[in-house]
C-alpha cells in the first residue's frame, strides 16, 4: 500500500466487530479450570452461578465457540465511544529517530478513562436480562468502579462497590464520578460484611487490597436477593469482551496491509492484553502468522516473571473459586510506594497458560523508568497516559530504540488502555523527584507463595 497511513485509523460504526472472539477455541492446552475451594472439584455452572450471572457463567465455561455474537444492546452502547482509533505515533518516531513503526489502540476516549468500560457494559446487561436488582464488585484504581457504575445507571441497575480503602481516600474525585452515576461506594475493609470485619479484626488500619475488596463484593452479593457479583479483569469472560480491541485493531491494520510484528500490553489481570492479542494469538495458534507478544508487568508486583504457576486464591478471604494461575500468592501485597495499578497477585489463565506454552513474553519494569516513558510520550504524542498503560509504552519505546540500534525498520503494536487524569499524586511524585523503586526480595515472594493451596 502506497497511501501514507494517517495518524489515526477509524472505522466506521458498521465496522465494529458483531462477535467476540474467544481464543480458547484455538488453544491446543486449554487454561485450567476454576476448582471448589472446599471440594477441589472443577467448578459447576450451577455452583458459579450463584455468584456470577448465567449468560457470563456459560461464557466462562465456554472453550468450543470462537465466535460469540455481541448482542446489538451492547453494540448500541459500545457505539457511543467505539471504534476506538488505532493511532500511528509518528511524533514519537521522529522524536526516538527510529526507524520502526509504532501503533497504538487508544481506549482512554471515555469518562471511566480506560477500556473497562467494554466488559462492564456487557456485564451489565445480562445481569438486566436475568432480571437482576443489581450487582456488587470490587474496585482499586478505580477504573473499573467507574465503568461499572456508568453501564449500571444506563440499564438501570443497583451498584455497589467497595472500594480498597487507600484508593478510596486518596481518589476522591474516582469515588465522586461513581456517585454521579449512582453507585453506592464503600471503602474495603469495611464493617458491612463478615469477612471485612475479620480481616479488620486482624489488621486494624490496613488500607486493603484488591484481594479483600473482592471477598466483601462476594460475600456483599450471595447475601443479598436479586444481586450477583461482577469482576472487571482475570476472568475468561472478561477477556473475551475484551477482544473488541484486538478485533477492532486486526481490522484497521488488515485495511491498510499493516503486519504488526510485535504486540506489546501492560498485565495487571491480563484483560486489556488478552483483549488486544487474542485474535493475533488466534493466527498464530492456527499457524497462519506469526508475531511476538510481550506482557508488560511492574517490577513490584510481578506474577508472571517471578511468580509460580499453580492453584491459587483469587481473594483474601478465600470465597471465591481457585484458579490455576501465575501467582504470587494471595497475601502477596505490592509495597505501598507502587502507584501504578496493576496490583493484583495473580494472572488471567489464558495469559497464564499462553506464558507457559512459551508462545507469549512477559517483562517487568521498575515504575520510575515508567513514569519517565509516559513523560515522553505525553509530550509528544498529547495524551496523558495511564500509569498502568505506560508500562506499555516503556517497552514499546525500548523496542524502539533498540531496532534504532540495528536499523530494523519492524512495526509495533501496543495498547495504550488509558488516561491518567486521575493519577496525578503519583505524577507530582514523580516531577518532584520523589518516586522509588521498590522490587519484592525473593524472601517474600517465596513467603506469600509458601500459602498456595496444596492439592493433591
Ligand atoms: C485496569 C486497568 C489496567 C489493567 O487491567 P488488565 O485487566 O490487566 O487490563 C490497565 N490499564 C488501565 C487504564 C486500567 O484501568
Amino acid at each position: 500500500m502506497s497511501e501514507k497511513i494517517p495518524y489515526k485509523i477509524y472505522l466506521s460504526e458498521n465496522e465494529l466487530p458483531t462477535s467476540w472472539y474467544n481464543v480458547r477455541a484455538d488453544m491446543k492446552n486449554k487454561p485450567a479450570p476454576l476448582l471448589n475451594p472446599a471440594t477441589h472439584k472443577p467448578c459447576t455452572a450451577e455452583e458459579l452461578g450463584h455468584v456470577f450471572c448465567n449468560e457470563l457463567v456459560k461464557q466462562e465455561l465456554n472453550e468450543t465457540d470462537a465466535f460469540i455474537s455481541i448482542p446489538d444492546e451492547i453494540r448500541e452502547f459500545y457505539k457511543m465511544y467505539r471504534p476506538a482509533p488505532l493511532v500511528r505515533a509518528y511524533c514519537l518516531e521522529k522524536k526516538l529517530g527510529t526507524p520502526a513503526k509504532i501503533y497504538y489502540k487508544f481506549e482512554g476516549n471515555n469518562t471511566s478513562g480506560s477500556h473497562k468500560l467494554n466488559s462492564a457494559i456487557a456485564q451489565a446487561y445480562y445481569a438486566k436480562k436475568q432480571g437482576l436488582r443489581g450487582v456488587t464488585t470490587e474496585t482499586g484504581a478505580g477504573q473499573w468502579g467507574t465503568a461499572l457504575s456508568m453501564a449500571c445507571s444506563y440499564f438501570d441497575l443497583d451498584c455497589q462497590v467497595y472500594m480498597v480503602k487507600v484508593s478510596y481516600e486518596q481518589k476522591p474525585f474516582r469515588r465522586e464520578v461513581m456517585r454521579t452515576y449512582g453507585a453506592k461506594v464503600t471503602p474495603s475493609p469495611s464493617e458491612t460484611t463478615e469477612v471485612g470485619r475479620k480481616i479488620l479484626a486482624e489488621f486494624p488500619g490496613t488500607g486493603g487490597s484488591l484481594g479483600c475488596a473482592i471477598s466483601e463484593a462476594v460475600e456483599a452479593a450471595t447475601k443479598q436477593d436479586g444481586y450477583r457479583y461482577v469482576l472487571g479483569s482475570v476472568l475468561n469472560q472478561v477477556l473475551l469482551h475484551q477482544t473488541v480491541i484486538g478485533l477492532e485493531t486486526m481490522t484497521a491494520m488488515d485495511k491498510y496491509g499493516i503486519k504488526p510484528d510485535v504486540i506489546i500490553g501492560c498485565a495487571g489481570g491480563g484483560s486489556n492484553l488478552g483483549g488486544l492479542i487474542s485474535p493475533f494469538m488466534g493466527r498464530k495458534l492456527r499457524g497462519e502468522a506469526d508475531y511476538q507478544f510481550i506482557a508488560v508487568e511492574p517490577a513490584s508486583c510481578p506474577s508472571l516473571t517471578r511468580g509460580k504457576y499453580v492453584y491459587d486464591f483469587c481473594d483474601t478471604g478465600h470465597v471465591c473459586p481457585l484458579s490455576k494461575m501465575y501467582t504470587l500468592g494471595s497475601e502477596f501485597m505490592p509495597s505501598p510506594n507502587h502507584a501504578g495499578g496493576l496490583r493484583y497477585h495473580g494472572m488471567s489463565s489464558i495469559l497464564s497458560q499462553l506464558y507457559d506454552d512459551k508462545l507469549m513474553e512477559a517483562r517487568s519494569v521498575e515504575q520510575t523508568s515508567v513514569f519517565a516513558a509516559a513523560q515522553q510520550f505525553a509530550r509528544v504524542e498529547g495524551i496523558l497516559p495511564a500509569p498502568e498503560s505506560s508500562h506499555a509504552i516503556k517497552v514499546a519505546i525500548d523496542e524502539a530504540l533498540k531496532a534504532k540500534e540495528t536499523g530494523e525498520e519492524k512495526t509495533i503494536l501496543f495498547g495504550l488502555t488509558g488516561t491518567g487524569y486521575f493519577d496525578m499524586y503519583a505524577y507530582q511524585a514523580f516531577n518532584d523527584g520523589r518516586m522509588s523503586d521498590y522490587i519484592p526480595t525473593d524472601d517474600e515472594i517465596a513467603k506469600s507463595l509458601a500459602k498456595t493451596p496444596s492439592l493433591s
